[in-house]
């Protein structure tokens, strides 16, 4: 079987566990503040914040912003649920702007409908590890006064006109183990704000920036240096994983490029492409994933169901309609193209595509 995600791990990590283990300091200490340095350095930001979780980091993000109940926060439906749920966490409401087409981010064209007198920020999801358009969206950021956040979870690397993303607004990352690199558990918060920076340290020990002296509400969202051992490791290796992502994703654009019913990702001028996943389009694509599944080819769908349309958003009277996020939920399909993959495995995975001939409608 070619699995769809694999992560990288080698006798550096498991050396790296074995001295913290060997230490006798677990949890977080020396090796949190090491990666974060080095990772606040790799994203080209003054601060790094490290949590437990992607999701903690974006709630600890938001909350470090101040926002919460009444105020409203632009993103993506076309995500996974943990970019919607972390704005909700806060008391706040996400509000949904529909995705382009062609790159499966928030569409900067539909963010100003959506602003009212509520609105306090704007979260573009980098989805797939294709930038979103940080131009157009920090103009519109600029000019009615909002905040910038990023959900750079699946984008670790990704730029935009050779910066970062991770580094317009505040970001936050996962090092889940299907991602671009990870802790096992993991996320961080990325900032050039100070005081957001010192806020979601705060907000990470429960609201204490001097033991047992609590300023505000917090939560326990501590990255362990068990954890923070392993993510030194990978983040040294990162530059290498995205490359090697990069050149599976090319390599099978080249290989799909005559076949007309699939349609490959697209990588826009000035941007850089992380790939965590790569995602074609095609028509009855739940097929096409059985097909592959039976000749030991794993893909993914990225995501079924968009979260404007998820059972709990529904009862919590979500009824929008999001046109190109519906249609995207229907044709996505991620073939795999992480590290672990080879050049012949690119081979199988295009010929597989190849012999199943395409839609039947
Ligand atoms: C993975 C992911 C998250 C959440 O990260 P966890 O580490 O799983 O909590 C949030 N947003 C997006 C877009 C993700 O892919």
């Amino acid at each position: 079987m070619i699995p769809i995600a694999k992560p990288q791990l080698d006798e550096t990590e498991i050396q790296a566990v074995t001295d913290v283990l060997r230490s006798g300091i677990i949890a977080e200490g020396q090796r949190v503040k090491d990666f974060e340095q080095a990772f606040a350095e790799y994203t080209g930001t003054e601060h790094a914040v490290a949590v437990n979780s992607g999701t903690a980091a974006l709630h600890a993000a938001i909350l470090a912003h101040g926002i919460g109940k009444g105020d409203e926060v632009i993103t993506s439906s076309f995500s996974f649920i943990a970019t919607a749920n972390s704005i909700l966490f806060t008391g706040a409401k996400p509000v949904f702007a529909d995705i382009s087409a062609d790159t499966f981010n928030i569409d900067p064209h539909m963010i100003e409908e959506k602003i009212t007198p509520a609105t306090k920020a704007i979260m573009p999801v980098h989805l797939y590890g294709h930038p979103a358009e940080m131009d157009a969206i920090k103009d519109i950021a600029e000019d009615r006064g909002l905040i910038l956040l990023e959900d750079a979870c699946q984008a670790h690397g990704a730029t935009y006109k050779g910066k970062k993303v991770g580094s317009f607004g505040t970001g936050s990352f996962s090092f889940y183990p299907t991602k671009n690199m990870t802790t096992s558990e993991g996320g961080i918060i990325t900032t050039n704000d100070e005081e957001v920076a010192s806020k979601a340290r705060m907000i990470r020990a429960h609201g204490s920036k001097q033991r047992y002296l609590h300023e505000m509400l917090g939560f326990n969202l501590r990255m362990t240096d068990i954890s923070a051992a392993i993510g030194i490791a990978q983040l040294k290796k990162l530059p290498d994983y995205t490359s090697r992502r990069q050149h599976n994703a090319k390599l099978l654009t080249e290989k799909l490029s005559n076949i007309e019913w699939i349609k490959c990702p697209e990588v826009k001028e000035n941007c850089t492409h992380s790939f965590h996943q790569y995602t074609v389009r095609t028509q009855d694509r739940d097929e096409l994933s059985d097909y592959l599944r039976i000749k030991e080819i794993g893909t993914g769908i990225y995501y079924p169901i968009p979260i404007h349309r998820q059972p709990y958003y529904k009862e919590l009277g979500y009824n929008d309609s999001l046109l190109a996020t519906e249609k995207a939920s229907r044709e996505v399909l991620s073939l795999p193209v992480h590290p672990g993959i080879t050049d012949e495995d690119i081979d199988t995975i295009a010929n597989a595509i190849e012999s199943w001939g395409g839609p039947s409608c």
